[in-house]
């Protein structure tokens, strides 16, 4: 631990033996020869960009959603390939190709530019071509392909190192008939590149939830992205893996808590109002204690009269609106309770849990926005 945790209101632990545990699941689920791309992107889905890179020996390489972030991860020294997943702006491709990056390649704008630089320069740079198959996002689409077959072919400083594509209906369901639509749809247009000559070497189509249901779906390269942090990418996935696999443990550990401390504690009277608002009354000779986090650190606002924290091994439950940097609960059942106490807002105490999942429900939301929402300004200390 770099910090003196006693100094910090409110800061996040990273569990590397959590982590590395989760990176060697997947390792054994995917085997040798099939690269694990971790994906960072979202300051490492709110667990620390550079915390997670120094973590990740076990991945084979980076995946992010920004330039920013792959520039980031170089600065810090970490010299694995990084493919750049999401929009790079046209006078930004310059630097795609003095960082050596590998990117996502979907618009015929970004393909003539870098052709231009890499003509200009002698140097080759290195795509995964982004292929439509039924989400809808970013992509080529079946009509689109030739022109990039034909582009690619006249221009091989512009390198095909990679195909790939992403599911629109893999976490949300059991379903997986809209994924084997998908994935034939991406066969169809990989044998169309080798059919042209072009020949990627890395071919990829699996998240999180692919590469736990859907083995098909691996081919040589996964793009690992909210299981490697010890979370399941929903209740389907968890339930999809379980009847496919069930004499396994659950094999995954959440990596990240998120902490506090106690910094008041009082006692009000019974009919008393806590918060803005007015939108809780005690009933009874109440005991608050004061946490210093709200919902500019992440702790959403719609945790307010729903959340429960963990404290001294007991939950107690949120009291009135989370304002904007403190929250109140009560702790009237928990005589212990002194100034300066651990409080777990996310994580485990004892045998108490509160979950992303759970937090995540109370805010009509996914666990992924919980997450990734949690102030990147907060310090993520890495604990084993
Ligand atoms: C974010 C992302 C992933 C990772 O998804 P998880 O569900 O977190 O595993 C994979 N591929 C692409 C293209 C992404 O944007």
């Amino acid at each position: 631990m770099t910090m003196n945790q006693h100094a910090l209101n409110v800061w996040l632990e990273i569990s590397k033996q959590a982590y590395i545990h989760n990176l060697n699941f997947f390792r054994q689920l995917i085997g040798p020869d099939v690269e694990l791309a971790a994906v960072v992107k979202s300051n490492a889905y709110g667990h620390g960009l550079e915390q997670i890179a120094a973590m990740a020996s076990g991945a084979d390489s980076f995946c992010v959603h920004a330039l920013t972030e792959a520039q980031q991860l170089r600065q810090a020294g970490f010299s694995r390939d990084i493919l750049i997943l999401g929009p790079i702006p046209i006078e930004d491709l310059e630097q795609v190709i003095a960082g050596d990056f590998r990117m996502a390649l979907f618009t015929r704008e970004s393909a003539i530019r870098l052709a231009e630089l890499a003509h200009a320069q002698q140097r080759t740079v290195r795509i995964h071509l982004k292929l439509e198959t039924g989400t809808h996002r970013q992509g080529v689409d079946a009509d689109g392909l030739d022109w990039f077959l034909d582009f690619l072919t006249q221009h091989p400083l512009v390198v095909a190192e990679g195909v790939y594509t992403h599911f629109a209906n893999i976490e949300d369901t059991t379903d997986h008939d809209y994924a084997e639509v998908q994935l034939t749809n991406f066969k169809h247009a990989v044998e169309r590149l080798r059919a042209a000559g072009i020949n990627p070497s890395k071919c990829h189509a699996a998240c999180s939830a692919a590469t736990l249901v859907f083995p098909e779906t691996h081919f040589n390269m996964v793009r690992l992205g909210i299981s490697q942090y010890g979370l399941w990418s929903s209740k389907e996935t968890y339930l999809s893996y379980r009847l496919e696999h069930p004499d396994a443990s659950a094999n995954l550990q959440p990596a990240l808590s998120w902490k506090t401390r106690v910094s008041q504690l009082k006692q009000v009277p019974a009919g008393s109002y806590v918060g803005y608002g007015c939108t809780y009354q005690t009933t009874r000779s109440t005991r608050i204690a004061v946490l210093p986090v709200g919902y500019a650190d992440g702790y959403d606002r719609r945790f307010s009269n729903q959340a429960h924290v963990l404290i001294g091994g007991n939950r107690a439950p949120v009291r009135g609106r989370i304002c904007m940097n403190l929250t109140m609960v009560d702790v009237t059942d928990i005589p212990t309770v002194a100034l300066g106490d651990e409080v777990v807002l996310l994580g485990r105490q004892g045998d108490q849990t509160v979950t992303a999942e759970h937090l995540a429900n109370l805010a009509g939301t996914i666990h992924y926005e919980i997450l990734t929402r949690i102030n990147w300004d907060l310090p993520r200390l890495v604990v084993d």
